[in-house]
């Protein structure tokens, strides 16, 4: 997110825009959303010409269903989206792999390591429990994959499963 918005102010959302990081926007040549949720495509319009990673059915959720999202933030000038229709290897090493639970059409990035994969995960799942106890067809496909360790959007460090 890079603005604040009525519809979300009682998150009370603490905004550190991307923009104003010692990031490089110009050095992102494609971007991959995991879903469509307004924390995750707030900083979309950062973007503008760049392909769009996104499942179609997550788009088209985001671009119909009431109360979904900011659909401003979805459609932002100059955004552009590839829809996908489940699994692509989007680069050798890099495949996106849909995880429904959180939403219908969300994905998570699987990324090959030489040993087991790291997954960037977004809201597959939202706390380390959900993780630990998996319920939704995607935490059960992501458990499936036996990573190395997932990245959420919402935790500060990566869940690793237990060792038993
Ligand atoms: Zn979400």
């Amino acid at each position: 997110m890079t603005e604040l918005h009525p519809e979300v102010a009682d998150l009370d959302p603490r905004l550190v825009a991307l923009s104003e990081q010692a990031f490089d926007l110009a050095g992102v040549d494609v971007v991959v959303n995991t879903h469509l949720h307004f924390d995750h495509c707030g900083g979309n319009h950062l973007f503008p010409g760049r392909p769009f990673y996104v499942q179609r059915q997550e788009l088209e959720d985001a671009r119909t269903e009431d109360d979904y999202t900011i659909r401003d933030w979805v459609d932002a000038p100059g955004v552009r989206y590839e829809p996908v229709d489940g699994e692509l290897e989007l680069l050798p090493g890099l495949r996106l792999v849909p995880a429904p639970g959180h939403t219908r059409g969300l994905q998570v990035v699987v990324v090959e390591t030489g040993g087991r994969p790291v997954v960037v995960g977004g809201d597959v799942a939202v706390r380390f429990g959900e993780l630990d106890e998996p319920r939704t067809e995607g935490q059960l496909r992501v458990r499936a994959l036996e990573p190395e360790l997932v990245w959420l959007a919402h935790e500060h460090e990566p869940w690793r499963p237990r060792t038993v």
